[in-house]
């Protein structure tokens, strides 16, 4: 098959659908890659790196999309971009369309088979392509959170890791799924001391074990939430109730009950955030105050490290990505995980979650 990769179009996108080791993998298996100058800039692969690779470098996104059989991105076909599909051409891409009607219209009259990578399952019920920018959220939610507490940010002026002889900072973490679980690995990590809250007993058992003891577990009602962001540094937002918009799990009036200078941190701004007073807020301008209290709600945040992003994303897209290009949308009979990616095909939506959001038909 000849798999093609445009350079990311979307505003501030430094990621790329393929990497040169992603495009040596495909090449391996005896696939053709065809990649647009420049698209590995933002993680600083060259043209060159690509070409080593085994990939033809051309000029234009207009060249790939007209020769290649499957087209490989990571954000949302932009509308140049849905134009240029055709029939029977595979996308292989995050698309997000439940609440993105225009897009869903423009891939209905390309004709082309979309395939999500955020509703591609797993055989534990998870979201394999999705998890690994939950990951890098995580992660980055404490550097996030340090940097905020310093009080030239606006921040209390607390370091996490304390000092010897001086208390190590408290990070409290409300969600224990992948983004609570890395957050709070990285808290350790810097010596703070930690608490996850969660609504799973289950989940709180597998922290619990996981962390041997080095953070504190605790069931996340009312009572526990307020003793626990009223004494912390910087609290965590990451919480998910799939497919729902975030719980508003702390009020602007519980905000002064906190310290001044604390930071809330909402990994959940994408799905609303999961505090009353956080609304999105960019790389460029991370940070805002409510009531003495600095909010970090970034809604992109794996864009702020793209090098790592794009491969925790090829590392996680490829098994999936390589099945299409050996069997193309046979592929899809083998494996009901791939299936489930499938939103749309020939003119038709084939998920059942995106035609009911949008009102269209299955
Ligand atoms: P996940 O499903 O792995 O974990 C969510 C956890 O929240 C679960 O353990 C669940 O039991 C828990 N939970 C639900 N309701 C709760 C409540 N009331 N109190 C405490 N815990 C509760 O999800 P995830 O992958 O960790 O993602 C978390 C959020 O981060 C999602 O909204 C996701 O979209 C978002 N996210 C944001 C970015 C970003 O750039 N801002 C990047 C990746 C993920």
């Amino acid at each position: 098959m000849l798999v093609g990769v445009p350079k990311e179009i979307k505003n501030h996108e430094y990621r790329v659908g393929l990497t040169p080791g992603a495009v040596r993998e495909y090449v391996a298996r005896g696939h053709r890659v065809i990649a647009e100058t420049a698209c590995g800039a933002g993680i600083g692969a060259d043209d060159d790196a690509y070409r080593a690779a085994g990939a033809e470098v051309v000029d234009t996104a207009a060249e790939v999309f007209a020769r290649a059989d499957m087209i490989v991105k990571v954000k949302e076909p932009q509308p140049a971009e849905w134009a240029q599909l055709r029939e029977g051409q595979l996308l292989y891409t995050y698309l997000h369309l439940a609440p993105d009607p225009d897009q869903t219209r423009g891939l209905l009259a390309s004709g082309c088979t979309a395939i999500a990578y955020e509703t591609v399952t797993d055989a534990q019920g998870g979201l394999p392509l999705l998890a690994p920018m939950s990951e890098v959220a995580g992660r980055l939610s404490i550097q996030a959170s340090a940097t905020a507490l310093q009080k030239a940010n606006g921040g209390r002026g607390v370091l996490l890791g304390g000092v010897p002889g001086v208390a190590a900072g408290r990070v409290v973490v409300i969600g224990g799924g992948v983004v609570g679980t890395n957050a709070a690995m990285m808290a350790v990590g810097l010596g703070a001391q930690v608490t996850i809250l969660d609504r799973s007993i289950p989940r709180l058992r597998e922290l619990d074990a996981m962390f041997g003891g080095r953070v504190t577990t605790r069931f996340s009602k009312t009572e526990a939430l307020e003793e626990e962001v009223f004494s912390a540094d910087a609290v965590i937002g990451a919480v998910l109730i799939p497919g729902a918009a975030a719980p508003k799990l702390v009020s602007r009036a519980m905000l002064s009950g906190m310290k001044p200078g604390s930071v809330l941190c909402d990994v959940a701004i994408d799905q609303g955030g999961c505090f009353e007073t956080s609304k999105a807020t960019t790389h460029a301008e991370p940070t805002y105050e409510v009531d003495g209290i600095v909010h970090y709600c970034v809604a992109n945040m794996p864009g702020a490290v793209p090098v790592t992003s794009a491969h925790a994303l090829n590392n996680a897209t490829l098994p999936f990505g390589l099945a299409l290009a050996d069997n193309g949308i046979e592929a899809l009979k083998e494996s009901p995980h791939l299936m489930n990616g499938l939103n749309v095909h020939r003119g038709q939506i084939t998920n059942r979650a995106v035609a009911e959001a949008l009102e269209m038909d299955l």
